[in-house]
Protein backbone atom coordinates (compact mmCIF):
# COMPACT_ATOMS: atom_id res chain seq x y z
CA UNK A 1 0.00 0.00 0.00
CA UNK A 2 1.48 3.59 -0.96
CA UNK A 3 0.90 6.60 1.34
CA UNK A 4 1.19 9.49 -0.26
CA UNK A 5 3.14 12.65 1.66
CA UNK A 6 -0.48 14.29 1.54
CA UNK A 7 -1.79 11.62 3.61
CA UNK A 8 1.23 11.86 5.98
CA UNK A 9 0.41 15.94 6.02
CA UNK A 10 -2.93 15.69 6.13
CA UNK A 11 -2.76 13.19 9.19
CA UNK A 12 -0.38 15.50 11.16
CA UNK A 13 -2.04 18.27 10.55
CA UNK A 14 -5.38 16.74 12.31
CA UNK A 15 -3.98 15.01 15.04
CA UNK A 16 -2.08 17.98 15.92
CA UNK A 17 -5.35 19.99 15.43
CA UNK A 18 -7.42 17.84 17.88
CA UNK A 19 -4.08 18.27 20.74
CA UNK A 20 -3.81 21.41 21.09
CA UNK A 21 -7.44 21.10 22.60
CA UNK A 22 -7.37 17.76 24.41
CA UNK A 23 -3.76 17.13 25.18
CA UNK A 24 -3.18 15.52 28.22
CA UNK A 25 -0.85 17.09 30.93
CA UNK A 26 2.04 14.93 32.74
CA UNK A 27 4.98 16.61 34.96
CA UNK A 28 7.65 14.82 32.56
CA UNK A 29 5.88 16.52 29.78
CA UNK A 30 6.73 20.11 31.38
CA UNK A 31 9.37 21.92 30.33
CA UNK A 32 11.43 21.85 33.89
CA UNK A 33 11.28 18.11 33.13
CA UNK A 34 15.00 16.84 33.46
CA UNK A 35 16.28 14.30 31.31
CA UNK A 36 17.02 11.98 33.91
CA UNK A 37 12.95 12.66 34.51
CA UNK A 38 12.33 12.20 30.79
CA UNK A 39 14.11 8.84 30.58
CA UNK A 40 12.77 7.78 34.13
CA UNK A 41 8.97 8.50 32.93
CA UNK A 42 9.23 6.55 29.75
CA UNK A 43 10.53 3.23 31.47
CA UNK A 44 7.80 3.71 33.70
CA UNK A 45 5.36 4.16 31.03
CA UNK A 46 5.89 1.01 28.97
CA UNK A 47 3.10 -1.33 28.54
CA UNK A 48 1.31 1.12 31.44
CA UNK A 49 -1.28 3.47 31.48
CA UNK A 50 -0.14 7.38 32.02
CA UNK A 51 -2.68 8.19 34.51
CA UNK A 52 -1.16 5.27 36.23
CA UNK A 53 2.47 6.53 36.49
CA UNK A 54 1.45 9.84 36.94
CA UNK A 55 0.28 8.83 40.49
CA UNK A 56 3.80 6.43 40.93
CA UNK A 57 5.76 9.12 39.92
CA UNK A 58 6.23 12.12 42.22
CA UNK A 59 6.88 9.32 44.88
CA UNK A 60 9.53 7.46 42.91
CA UNK A 61 10.95 10.77 41.73
CA UNK A 62 11.43 12.17 44.89
CA UNK A 63 13.15 8.56 46.40
CA UNK A 64 15.56 8.71 43.51
CA UNK A 65 16.54 12.27 42.10
CA UNK A 66 19.10 11.32 39.84
CA UNK A 67 20.95 9.06 38.31
CA UNK A 68 23.65 9.20 41.23
CA UNK A 69 21.14 8.08 44.01
CA UNK A 70 19.46 5.51 41.43
CA UNK A 71 23.09 4.80 41.03
CA UNK A 72 22.70 3.85 44.70
CA UNK A 73 20.31 1.41 44.60
CA UNK A 74 20.59 -2.03 44.64
CA UNK A 75 18.54 -3.80 41.72
CA UNK A 76 16.49 -5.55 44.24
CA UNK A 77 15.33 -2.85 46.45
CA UNK A 78 14.06 -0.83 43.00
CA UNK A 79 12.23 -3.70 42.16
CA UNK A 80 10.67 -3.58 45.23
CA UNK A 81 10.03 0.15 44.52
CA UNK A 82 8.60 -0.66 41.44
CA UNK A 83 5.98 -3.61 42.62
CA UNK A 84 3.13 -1.13 43.21
CA UNK A 85 3.30 -0.54 39.31
CA UNK A 86 3.49 -3.68 38.18
CA UNK A 87 6.29 -5.28 35.60
CA UNK A 88 8.87 -4.52 38.63
CA UNK A 89 11.16 -7.46 37.40
CA UNK A 90 11.49 -5.96 34.03
CA UNK A 91 11.61 -2.78 34.74
CA UNK A 92 13.57 -3.08 37.93
CA UNK A 93 16.61 -4.66 35.87
CA UNK A 94 16.51 -2.29 32.62
CA UNK A 95 16.55 0.68 35.57
CA UNK A 96 19.69 -0.77 37.41
CA UNK A 97 21.39 -1.68 34.47
CA UNK A 98 20.87 1.68 33.34
CA UNK A 99 21.68 3.88 36.19
CA UNK A 100 25.12 1.17 36.60
CA UNK A 101 25.87 2.48 33.01
CA UNK A 102 25.24 6.23 33.44
CA UNK A 103 27.42 5.74 36.67
CA UNK A 104 30.56 4.31 34.71
CA UNK A 105 29.70 6.88 32.50
CA UNK A 106 30.00 9.24 35.35
CA UNK A 107 26.75 10.98 34.24
CA UNK A 108 27.51 11.66 30.41
CA UNK A 109 24.81 10.76 28.27
CA UNK A 110 25.33 9.11 25.26
CA UNK A 111 25.85 11.52 21.82
CA UNK A 112 24.26 8.99 19.33
CA UNK A 113 21.53 6.19 18.57
CA UNK A 114 24.24 3.82 18.17
CA UNK A 115 25.95 4.21 21.63
CA UNK A 116 22.82 4.30 22.92
CA UNK A 117 22.15 0.80 20.91
CA UNK A 118 24.33 -0.45 23.48
CA UNK A 119 23.51 -0.40 26.49
CA UNK A 120 21.81 -3.38 27.63
CA UNK A 121 18.33 -3.77 27.84
CA UNK A 122 17.58 -0.39 26.33
CA UNK A 123 14.95 -1.66 23.79
CA UNK A 124 13.88 -0.08 20.44
CA UNK A 125 10.80 1.76 22.07
CA UNK A 126 13.72 3.77 25.26
CA UNK A 127 16.21 3.88 22.25
CA UNK A 128 13.55 6.20 20.13
CA UNK A 129 12.16 7.93 23.22
CA UNK A 130 15.83 8.69 24.19
CA UNK A 131 16.30 10.63 20.52
CA UNK A 132 13.01 12.39 20.98
CA UNK A 133 13.98 14.08 24.27
CA UNK A 134 17.52 14.14 24.94
CA UNK A 135 18.75 13.57 21.39
CA UNK A 136 16.11 16.50 19.80
CA UNK A 137 15.20 14.29 16.54
CA UNK A 138 12.38 13.16 15.51
CA UNK A 139 11.61 9.19 16.27
CA UNK A 140 8.72 7.44 16.80
CA UNK A 141 7.56 6.22 20.26
CA UNK A 142 5.94 3.50 18.58
CA UNK A 143 4.23 1.03 21.02
CA UNK A 144 0.87 -0.85 20.74
CA UNK A 145 -1.29 2.62 21.31
CA UNK A 146 0.32 4.53 18.47
CA UNK A 147 0.60 1.04 16.00
CA UNK A 148 -3.42 1.01 16.56
CA UNK A 149 -4.23 4.26 15.34
CA UNK A 150 -1.62 4.61 12.55
CA UNK A 151 -3.13 0.51 11.29
CA UNK A 152 -6.26 2.11 11.69
CA UNK A 153 -6.31 5.52 9.61
CA UNK A 154 -3.53 4.05 7.23
CA UNK A 155 -4.22 0.62 7.01
CA UNK A 156 -2.79 -3.02 8.75
CA UNK A 157 0.71 -4.14 9.70
CA UNK A 158 2.45 -6.79 7.56
CA UNK A 159 3.83 -8.75 11.00
CA UNK A 160 2.88 -9.23 14.05
CA UNK A 161 6.21 -7.77 16.15
CA UNK A 162 6.04 -3.54 16.08
CA UNK A 163 9.59 -3.93 16.18
CA UNK A 164 10.73 -5.85 13.09
CA UNK A 165 6.90 -4.67 10.92
CA UNK A 166 9.31 -2.83 8.26
CA UNK A 167 5.63 -0.98 7.24
CA UNK A 168 4.78 0.32 10.60
CA UNK A 169 8.62 1.48 11.48
CA UNK A 170 8.52 3.28 8.51
CA UNK A 171 5.59 4.76 8.36
CA UNK A 172 5.78 5.72 12.08
CA UNK A 173 9.12 7.76 11.02
CA UNK A 174 7.28 9.28 8.21
CA UNK A 175 4.68 10.52 10.31
CA UNK A 176 6.50 11.91 13.36
CA UNK A 177 8.93 13.48 11.05
CA UNK A 178 7.70 16.80 11.48
CA UNK A 179 9.30 20.47 13.11
CA UNK A 180 7.18 20.00 16.25
CA UNK A 181 8.10 15.96 16.17
CA UNK A 182 7.45 15.59 20.02
CA UNK A 183 3.56 16.93 19.92
CA UNK A 184 3.32 14.68 17.02
CA UNK A 185 4.32 11.68 18.99
CA UNK A 186 2.01 12.92 22.51
CA UNK A 187 -0.69 13.52 20.40
CA UNK A 188 -1.02 9.71 19.12
CA UNK A 189 -0.48 8.30 22.02
CA UNK A 190 -2.77 10.78 23.90
CA UNK A 191 -5.47 10.69 20.59
CA UNK A 192 -5.28 6.89 21.15
CA UNK A 193 -5.52 6.81 24.85
CA UNK A 194 -8.90 9.75 24.30
CA UNK A 195 -10.17 9.02 20.93
CA UNK A 196 -9.02 5.71 18.74
CA UNK A 197 -9.45 3.27 22.20
CA UNK A 198 -8.57 -0.21 21.78
CA UNK A 199 -11.92 -0.91 22.32
CA UNK A 200 -14.92 1.06 21.28
CA UNK A 201 -13.12 4.05 19.46
CA UNK A 202 -15.26 7.30 19.45
CA UNK A 203 -15.15 7.64 15.83
CA UNK A 204 -18.31 9.79 15.83
CA UNK A 205 -16.72 12.37 17.23
CA UNK A 206 -13.05 12.33 15.39
CA UNK A 207 -11.75 14.64 13.49
CA UNK A 208 -9.53 12.12 11.54
CA UNK A 209 -12.59 9.76 10.61
CA UNK A 210 -12.69 11.67 6.98
CA UNK A 211 -9.51 9.86 5.65
CA UNK A 212 -9.57 7.05 8.14
CA UNK A 213 -10.04 3.26 6.40
CA UNK A 214 -10.82 1.84 9.20
CA UNK A 215 -14.28 4.30 10.02
CA UNK A 216 -14.24 3.94 5.86
CA UNK A 217 -14.62 0.21 6.55
CA UNK A 218 -11.89 0.07 3.92
CA UNK A 219 -10.16 -1.70 6.77
CA UNK A 220 -11.23 -3.72 9.77
S1 LIG B 1 -12.35 7.35 12.87
FE1 LIG B 1 -12.33 5.90 14.57
S2 LIG B 1 -10.82 4.36 14.01
FE2 LIG B 1 -10.48 6.13 12.68
S3 LIG B 1 -8.90 7.34 13.71
FE3 LIG B 1 -10.91 8.12 14.36
S4 LIG B 1 -11.39 7.01 16.26
FE4 LIG B 1 -9.73 5.89 15.20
Amino acid sequence: MTISNQQIKDFQKYILLWYKSNGRHFPWRNKSATNYQKIISEVLLQRTKAETVAKFYPNFIRKYSSWHQLGNASEQELKDTLRPLGLYNQRGTRLYKLAQELKKRKGRFPKNRTEVEEISMMGQYITNAYEVFILKRPSPLLDVNMARVLERYFGPRQKSDIRYDPYLQDLSRKVVNHINFKEVNWAILDFGALICKAKSPKCNICNLSKECLYFNKIYI
